[in-house]
Formats: C-alpha cells, structure tokens, sequence
C-alpha cells in the first residue's frame, strides 16, 4: 500500500478536545445532555458553526458566559487548513488542504450556468485502483473524518461568501462527492457530512443537490436509503462486464446487473419516486466510445430511471 505524499513538513496534531465541527445533530445532543445542557444547544452551536462559520466560542453569544467558557476548554471548532488555493480563469478554483497527519486532499468549485458546485473528497487515496484514476494509483491511506469532509464545505464558503451576503445567498449551491475516495467505504463519517450538508441548521443543500457518487460498493449501497435521501450517481463507464472489470476492478466482485439493481432499489426507497440516478460515463478514447458501446449503454439502461453525464 503506497501513501500519498504530505503537503509539506509541517504536520497538526489532532487535538484532545472534541472537534464540534463535525458532529452531526444527534451527537451535538448527545453531546450537551452529556454536560447536563439542554438539547436545543445543538441547533444553536450548528448554527454559529455551519451557518455563520464562527469557531471561536466566545463570540457565540446566545450561549452563557459559563457554558462558552466550559466548551473552551473540552471542545474546539477546528476545520481542516488550507495550504493554497488556486484559482482559474474560467473560474475554477481548487483548494489544497492539509489534513490531520500531513496528508494532503483537493477540493475543487466548479461555478457553471448559475450553479456553483463543489466537488468533495471522503478519503486520503482510494483502494479501488480504476485504470483510468490517478487516485487509485496512490493507494488508500485513510479514510477522513466527519470534520475534514464537511470541513472542506466550511472552507469553501468561508471562501467565497461575502460577510454582507444572505444566508441563502451562497456560492456553493451543488455539493459532489466525487473527489478522492470511494464514498462508500467510509459511510458513516460520509453519511454524517451529508446529513449535516442538508441540515437546515448547518447547510441546508436540498437532496437533489447533495450528489453522492460510487463505484459501486452494493453492501453499503443498500444501507444507504435507510439513512439519508442523497442523490446518486454510479460511475460506470462502460456498458459490459468485460470492459468495466478492467476499467473499475471493483466490477469483478459487484457486475453491473448487481449494481443497477441496487441502485434501482436504492430510488425505490426515496419518497419522491421521480427522482433519478446519474451515470456517469468518461469517454476514453478508442475503449468505451465505440457505437457499439453506445448501443449496449441504452439497452442496459432502458429500465433505469437516469441521466447521463
Ligand atoms: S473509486 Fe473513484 S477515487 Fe477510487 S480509484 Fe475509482 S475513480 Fe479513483
């Protein structure tokens, strides 16, 4: 197993205090009823955190001056760093951010036709080697914590919301969790980031704007409906088993079939029966781009509520 590379020398240490930052509604109360606080503090701390991106305690100032001072000194509010931001022309702009140990992930915005939309990572490298990823050529180091991937939403808006702005006036309006990582393989701290996303108290991205995207991970695929209502997109790149084996090697162990049934039944458990999956399909020169692909791709979908992207 290889690691990727640390940013630079200069490593954080995780803190002994508990990082409030990525604790999801159910923790945060779990949290304060265990300091004997009602739970309604929860609402409150999401809010200075997530909403109005304050991390100092002391300036929350709907909490008493003895519970700001008792949080101090047990919990802290501490986003991942970032090391350097660079920013495109067509407005693009990636994030290099350092995570607890010294390695590093990217998270990219992406602003397009009145949408703004930030694609997530959810581990330090991935263990699933698709051919065509440089990720998988690094091999997995470790999954990231609930704060490092709602962390990287922090920083974004942080980053590119104007202090005078509206609260729903934002430049984030999409979130993707298409970055480094397979998704599924770290589904709680995933799971809670984008339940925290969608939180009207933290985020509130509606689902059809918090997109989840998988190679293909069934087990935990067909967990994922019992919590939370994301949208989904499959990665599959080729319309056969024989192509998508070599392509996405996780295909070997989860076919196609496997996983479109899944994924079928994945939207079968959303309220809202017209919502649908997207594909996506990356277009490699001279492998999957054949007419003959593109037959087997409609006929393989014909009875899949999607889109393709
Ligand atoms: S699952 Fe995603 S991150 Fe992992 S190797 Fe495949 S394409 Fe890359």
């Amino acid at each position: 197993m290889k690691t990727p590379p640390a940013c630079d020398s200069a490593v954080s240490t995780p803190g002994l205090k508990t990082n409030l930052l990525g604790l999801g509604e159910q923790k945060l109360i779990d949290f304060f009823e265990n300091l004997g606080e009602r739970k309604f503090r929860a609402a409150q701390i999401m809010k200075w955190v997530h909403v109005r991106g304050v991390t100092d305690f002391a300036q929350m100032t709907d909490l008493s001056k003895s519970l700001r001072e008792r949080l101090a000194s047990i919990a802290e509010v501490r986003p991942p760093e970032v090391v350097s931001r660079s920013d495109s022309e067509d407005g693009t702009i990636k994030w290099l951010i350092r995570t607890d140990g010294g390695s590093c992930i990217e998270a990219v915005f992406i602003p397009e036709n009145g949408r703004g939309t930030l694609c997530v990572s959810s581990q330090i490298g991935c263990s699933l080697d698709c051919s065509f990823c440089a990720t998988g050529k690094q091999g997995f180091n470790r999954d990231l914590n609930t704060a490092e991937i709602i962390g990287q939403v922090w920083i974004a808006l942080r980053e590119l919301t104007l202090p005078e702005a509206a609260p729903n006036n934002r430049a984030v309006t999409n979130v993707v969790l298409m970055g480094m990582g397979e998704p599924l393989l770290n589904f709680d701290n995933v799971v809670e980031a984008v339940n925290l996303m969608m939180h009207d108290c933290a985020y509130g991205l509606s689902k059809r704007r918090v997109t989840l995207s998988t190679a293909g991970v069934v087990p935990a695929l067909d967990k994922l409906g019992d919590v939370t209502d994301v949208s989904l997109a499959i990665s599959l790149h080729a319309p056969n088993d024989e192509l998508r084996d070599q392509l996405v090697p996780l295909n070997r162990k989860y076919p196609i079939a496997v996983l479109l049934d899944s994924a079928r039944r994945y939207l079968q458990k959303l309220p809202d029966q017209r919502r649908k999956i997207t594909i996506e399909y990356t277009l490699i020169d001279q492998v999957n781009d054949r007419q003959v692909h593109a037959r087997q791709l409609a006929e393989l979908l014909g009875n899949t509520p999607c889109k393709i992207n």
